[in-house]
């Protein structure tokens, strides 16, 4: 079998389905389907012409919305046995094979956390075993060994190829005590995910301006401010003392959907709660009148079919935004029925 495995927000498994199925498709190959199971966390992308797997693996992009990560799967072990998991897993991997690296994850569900403890114990033996067979994780550029372990007995052992993404896309953060909500481990995933660290060198400078639409209580002002960008805080309701008092931050009591700035600003932050198409379209107005280059947002998306709309918003923003432009979503690790859209010029 000739197959792909991804990694999805529990409960966003269809949206995950649809959205392989589709751009498996756009890429010509006619003959993968995706196999997913509500509330699982995860979802095979499989294909039936072997013919078409080299295909597949030069098409299918990596610039996924709902996925969080895809793995290259390469051998499917059931029936593990619980006494020794690991030389099943070892016998697959010629000796002297190099990898760029190891990862080993579990759905994001119920399952996956209970999984947690035996994946601890399991890592440093087979990090012995692979020693032992001559097996090397250091090489630059490889692709990174991947195990995927969707209960105990069973596991995908194949490869994903950027070292620096997080297994399973969790990408764990510590919540920072001085910010006023935890909505600002989003804006945070986002800068990480969204960005190279080259371009929040370049584009996250002291003296920016931004302006922050939805912004009560500031968790999302609270990491430009921290990074010394001027914040203008557009919500009718409060904000926290703290950003009040840093010199770096107006409120403005206003409507998100109606208030202009009175000459450019560097960034456009939004996280109002309202219909994606609605938000889509003032970003896009934004953009277009060029009162910001850079914007990151939030697209709620509460409804059953997420994918074509989500789909179709960002192809119409890709056009407003122009040829330049650079458009990246994702639904984040921290984002819950909503993915995070990252616009940089
Ligand atoms: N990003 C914020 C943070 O990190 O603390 C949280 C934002 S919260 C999810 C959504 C905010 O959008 C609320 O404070 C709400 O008052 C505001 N909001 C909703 N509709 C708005 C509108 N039309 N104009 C301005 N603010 C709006």
């Amino acid at each position: 079998v000739h197959a792909w495995l991804a990694h999805c927000r529990p409960g966003m498994e269809s949206a995950a389905a649809a959205e392989l199925d589709e751009r498996a498709r756009a890429a010509g190959i006619a003959s993968a389907y995706a196999i997913a199971r509500p509330g699982e966390a995860w979802l095979r992308l499989v294909c039936a012409d072997p013919a078409e797997t080299a295909a597949m693996n030069r098409h299918l992009p990596q610039d996924y919305l709902f996925p969080r990560q895809v793995l290259r799967e390469w051998h499917w072990l059931e029936g593990l046995p619980g006494k020794d998991r690991i030389s099943p897993i070892i016998e697959t991997l010629p000796g002297g094979s190099c990898f760029g690296g190891l990862q080993i994850s579990v759905p994001d569900s119920n399952a996956g956390k209970g999984l947690s403890r035996f994946v601890r114990a399991f890592t440093p033996a087979l990090r012995r075993a692979l020693k032992d067979k001559g097996i090397r994780l250091d090489a630059e550029g490889a692709p990174v060994l991947h195990l995927f372990f969707p209960d105990s007995t069973r596991v995908a052992v194949g490869s994903n190829q950027d070292p620096a993404e997080p297994a399973g896309g969790i990408q764990r953060l510590r919540m920072p005590s001085a910010a006023p909500s935890r909505s600002t481990l989003k804006l945070e995933e986002a800068l990480i995910r969204l960005m190279t660290p080259e371009e929040r060198e370049t584009h996250l400078q002291p003296g920016m301006t931004a302006v922050d639409l939805g912004a009560a209580p500031g968790g999302w002002s609270w990491q430009m401010v921290r990074r010394h960008i001027h914040v203008t805080a557009v919500d009718n309701g409060p904000m926290a003392k703290s950003l009040l008092d840093s010199g770096l931050l107006d409120h403005v009591r206003g409507d998100g959907f109606t208030w202009q700035p009175a000459a450019p600003v560097d960034w456009l932050l939004c996280d109002m709660v309202d219909k994606p198409a609605r938000v889509a379209a003032r970003m896009g107005q934004w953009l277009q009148t060029g009162w910001a280059r850079r914007v990151v947002f939030n697209l709620k998306l509460p409804m059953k079919r997420p994918w074509p709309v989500a789909r179709d918003l960002l192809a119409e923003l890709r056009a407003r935004a122009g040829a330049g432009a650079s458009l990246r979503a994702r639904q984040l690790y921290h984002d819950r029925e909503e993915i995070t859209v990252l616009i940089l010029p």
